[in-house]
C-alpha cells in the first residue's frame, strides 16, 4: 500500500532560532556567573530557603572560594553560552566584604581569554547592600571595575531611597549605565519598579536604566498597573525577564523564623503567572530583555542556562506568540539592555 506524504508542520523552534542565528545569536542579559555551578549535596537542602535567606547563605561559599575556583565557574559557563552561540553576556559579580575582590580578578581573566568570542558586560551585585560604611567601601570598589553600576534596593530595606540615590549618584559619575534588582516577591507589596522610574527621571538618566525581574508587577490591579507602564516609557526603562528563574516564585517565608523554609502566599492578586508581564509590556512599546539568573546553585538547582528553554518559559507563561518579537527580545533588545547598540 502508498503511504500518503505528511506535509511537513511548522517547526516555530527551527524558525525562532534560525532567526536568532541570523541576527549574530542570543544575548543573555542577565547571570551570576561567579557563583554557577555550586550546587553540591552539603548545600542543595539550602535551596528552600526564602531568597533574602539565600543572600546569606552564599557567604560561606563566598568565603571559601579561591579566585582559581571562581574563574573555573566563570569559564565553564561562557563555554556552555558559546555552545549555544550566544554573542553577547551580562554577568553580576559579588563585590562585598565577604568576597573582597576574588570575583574581580576572575572577572579580568574571563574577559582576556574571550574577548574575542563573546561581548561580556559586567555588574556589580551588593549583596551586603550599599548604606553601611563598609558595604559602601566594596560598592565604590566594584562599581569602578565593572561597565554597568547596580543595585538591589531590597538589601537596604526601609531606605530603598537611599540606596538607589547613591547607586545612581555613582554611575552618573562615572558616565555608565544602571541594572536594579526589582520586585522580585511577586507581591502587591512591593513598588521598585515604580521607584526605579522616578528616580530615573529624578536624576535625569532616561535610557540608561534597566530593571531586573519585576515580577510583583503583574500582582498589582490594571489601573496600577495601566499607570506603571506610562511611568516605565516615560523614563525609558528597559526590563529583563528571567523566565525559569522566578516562575516558581508564589511562596513566603515559612511563619516559624527558626525554620529554612517556605510556603505558598495566600495573598489575593489578579490572576497572573509569576513572570514579568512581558505582554503587557511589548504591546507599551517597552524594551524587554532575557536572561537565565541563576545556574545550578542553591537559588536554582535545577537551571542549567539554556536559552531556549528560557525563552519557551516566557512565551508561554505569557501566551505570547509573536515570532518576530521573540527574536527581538532574544538578540536587539538585550544588546540594548546591555549597553551594545
Ligand atoms: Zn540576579
Amino acid at each position: 500500500m502508498k503511504r500518503k506524504k505528511r506535509s511537513r508542520c511548522l517547526d516555530l523552534k527551527e524558525s525562532i532560532l534560525k532567526e536568532i542565528h541570523k541576527k549574530g545569536g542570543w544575548v543573555n542579559t542577565h547571570s551570576h556567573l561567579d557563583r554557577a555551578f555550586t550546587l553540591s549535596k552539603k548545600n542543595f537542602p539550602y535551596a528552600n530557603a526564602h531568597l533574602h535567606q539565600k543572600w546569606e547563605l552564599v557567604d560561606e561559599l563566598k568565603r571559601t572560594s579561591t579566585v582559581s575556583n571562581i574563574y573555573d565557574r566563570m569559564a565553564y559557563g561562557v563555554e556552555k553560552m558559546l555552545a549555544q552561540g550566544v554573542q553577547a553576556l551580562g554577568s553580576f559579580i559579588d563585590v562585598d566584604e565577604v568576597i573582597k575582590d576574588k570575583s574581580i580578578i576572575a572577572a579580568q581573566k574571563i574577559r582576556d581569554k574571550y574577548k574575542k568570542d563573546i561581548k561580556i558586560k559586567y555588574m556589580n551585585q551588593v549583596l551586603k547592600g550599599v548604606i553601611n560604611k563598609e558595604a559602601r567601601r566594596w560598592f565604590d570598589l566594584g562599581a569602578s571595575f565593572v561597565d554597568i553600576v547596580s543595585g538591589l534596593p531590597g538589601r537596604d530595606k526601609g531606605h530603598e531611597e537611599e540606596h538607589l540615590d547613591i547607586v545612581f549618584d555613582t554611575a552618573k559619575k562615572m558616565g555608565k549605565m544602571i541594572h536594579v534588582h526589582v520586585d522580585q516577591l511577586n507581591t502587591s507589596k512591593e513598588k521598585e519598579t515604580d521607584l526605579l522610574a522616578k528616580k530615573t527621571k529624578e536624576h535625569k538618566m532616561e535610557g540608561k536604566v534597566v530593571g531586573i525581574h519585576g515580577i510583583s508587577i503583574a500582582a498589582h490591579p490594571k489601573e496600577y498597573r495601566k499607570k506603571l507602564y506610562k511611568q516605565i516609557k516615560d523614563a525609558g526603562l528597559m526590563l529583563i525577564s528571567c523566565p525559569t528563574a522566578w516562575i516558581d516564585s508564589i511562596y513566603v517565608h515559612s511563619k516559624d523564623p527558626n525554620r529554612i523554609g517556605v510556603e505558598r502566599s495566600e495573598e489575593m492578586a489578579p490572576i497572573h503567572n509569576a513572570i514579568l508581564p512581558v505582554d503587557e509590556l511589548l504591546a507599551e512599546g517597552i524594551t524587554v530583555g532575557i536572561g537565565t539568573d541563576n545556574i545550578n546553585d542553591i537559588y536554582k538547582p535545577f537551571t542549567d542556562g539554556d536559552m531556549w528553554t528560557e525563552l519557551r518559559f516566557m512565551l508561554e507563561s505569557c501566551r505570547y506568540y509573536d515570532v518576530k518579537e521573540l527574536v527581538k527580545i532574544a538578540t536587539i533588545n538585550g544588546l540594548k539592555v546591555l549597553g551594545l547598540t
